[in-house]
């Protein structure tokens, strides 16, 4: 039996309650009020004030999971997904924070306990690093939390590591500081009696996998790139919690695990298959349905509808990409994701009661957009194979005008194009699928000018109308049109 994902979670949040932490529940994965953040990307994201000095923290020491998002922007997973084994669009980020409260040592410590005293992973397994110091910063290596390990694991298993992996920094500006990170090691024995394991920490290996990120946070950096101390030591951790399902599952891929395998088996019997975690496109295909439909419907249960622009956008491409697998690669021509909407709400609903009071909204949300995509996906899918030939001739390209008919006409997300040509062995001209962009662009303006212009003709004994955009102007002058 696989442990319940239920219960590991909520083994954390018991764990950091015992320690005096308050436990608060998830903001929501969609950033409203924030220009530099269009989802939440890790678990400071809402609690950013608080460290930047602009709000007191309600509480010292709190625990959360918190949903994030890292599909776009500066952290932008989207390709790995379905690929590795430890990269989602969504995932949770189990936390624990001290403002201004407890620092190192208690964070180290409490780390230590969790992992090999709660979840009794095995201590010759788990791999540490701390910061090495930096010239260009003035800073020397933190050797306090070299020093600090020390008391729990053996000098082989402590690692010093760079600042773009040990010295974590909110932005360009802002509440920064040293970093450690705990690995672990899910290799079989045979293969680390082969090859030990320190090597392979921060090098992509898909079984020696970053679990958890404690950052002390205790300098700001200023515009002019200087570091001044804080008045205050925080405490920022992030533990992705699918990788410690996977971890004490002692599988060897999140998917593998009790967050994943309901989805899994649904989506696998429903297509008509079985699953067998490979790398053939069946399988694929499946991970990326069962990763994509939780990013889709957290994201349009707090309240992110799909769209053609920004955020928006970034949900419809996730979901058209999902529709394309599950069309593609396991024969379903008819809206098949919204139907795996319940299976994820029944699962998750104990911590995100949100989706569950929501379902049916999610479910017809996704469902339309479903019904709109399919409708266009196939003659798209055709017209790529039928100009297959001509763009090897072109030196494997697509070029930007086909890219952007297949975006215009046939609803293709310029990703979605790139990942066939991919799979095709072909690249896509992102410039030339531009300019076409562009163009179109100012077609429309011209065209929207046009109406305007038809609009205040027609409505001329009537007050002028107020400027409100394009779209919208172009919407009121049929309105009124229709009125006529
Ligand atoms: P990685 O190096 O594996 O990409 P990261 O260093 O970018 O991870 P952090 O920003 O340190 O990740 O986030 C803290 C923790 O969140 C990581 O230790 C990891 O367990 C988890 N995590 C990060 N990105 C993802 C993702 N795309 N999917 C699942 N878990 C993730
Ligand atoms: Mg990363
Ligand atoms: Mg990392
Ligand atoms: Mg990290």
């Amino acid at each position: 039996m696989l442990p319940s994902a239920n219960q590991v979670r909520q083994q954390f949040l018991d764990f950091f309650a015992s320690k005096g932490h308050h436990i608060v529940p998830s903001a929501p994965i969609v950033v409203k009020d924030d220009p530099t953040l269009m989802f939440i990307n890790s678990g400071m994201a809402p609690f950013k004030d608080y460290f930047l000095g602009n709000k007191p923290a309600p509480f010292k020491r709190v625990a959360d999971t918190q949903k994030c998002l890292r599909v776009s922007g500066k952290h932008n997973d989207l390709e790995e997904v379905g690929y590795d084994t430890y990269h989602h669009t969504m995932f949770e980020m189990l936390g624990n924070w001290s403002f201004g409260d407890y620092f190192k040592k208690e964070a180290i410590a409490w780390a230590w306990e969790l992992l090999t005293e709660v979840y009794k992973l095995p201590k010759e397994r788990l791999y540490v690093t701390y910061f090495e110091g930096d010239k260009g910063d003035n800073l020397g290596a933190d050797t306090e939390t070299q020093g600090l390990w020390r008391q729990y694991t053996t000098e082989d298993r402590i690692l010093p590591g760079n600042k773009k992996d040990n010295f974590w920094e909110m932005g360009d500006t802002g509440p920064c500081g040293p970093c450690t990170e705990i690995h672990i090691d899910l290799r079989d024995e045979a293969e680390v009696a082969q090859q030990g394991g320190a090597e392979l920490v921060n090098a992509d290996h898909p079984q020696v996998v970053e679990i958890w990120n404690n950052v002390f946070m205790e300098f700001q950096r200023k515009a002019d790139g200087s570091l001044e101390k804080l008045p205050a030591q925080h405490v920022d951790t992030g533990m992705g919690f699918e990788r410690l399902m996977m971890a004490v599952s002692g599988v060897k891929s999140n998917y593998d695990t009790d967050v994943f395998q309901p989805l899994i088996q649904f989506i696998a019997s429903e297509a008509g298959v079985k699953y067998t975690g490979a790398m053939e496109p069946t399988d694929i295909a499946i991970r990326v349905i069962a990763d994509h439909i939780r990013t889709i419907s957290f994201a349009i249960s707090d309240g992110q509808l799909p769209s053609n622009v920004k955020a928006g956008y970034v949900i419809r491409r996730i979901l058209r990409r999902a529709v394309r697998y599950a069309f593609t690669f396991l024969n379903f021509k008819q809206p098949f994701l919204y139907k795996v909407v319940p299976i994820l709400a029944d699962h998750m609903h104990s911590i995100f009661p949100e989706l569950k009071q929501q379902q049916q909204f999610v479910q017809r949300v996704i469902e339309e957009e479903e019904i709109a995509f399919l409708k266009t996906l196939e003659n798209g899918l055709r017209r790529l194979d039928a100009l297959e030939d001509s763009f090897k001739q072109q030196g494997n390209l697509i070029d930007g005008k086909t890219a952007f008919e297949l975006y215009d006409t046939f609803g293709f997300p310029l990703d979605l194009t790139a990942l066939i040509a991919r799979e095709k062995g072909l690249n896509v001209d992102e410039k030339g699928f531009a300019v076409e962009m562009e163009q179109q662009k100012n077609r429309s303006r011209r065209a929207a000018e046009q109406e305007q212009s038809d609009w205040v003709i027609v409505h001329a004994s009537e007050e002028q109308p107020r400027f409100v955009g394009y779209d919208a102007l172009r919407a009121e002058a049929r309105i009124l049109r229709y009125r006529q």
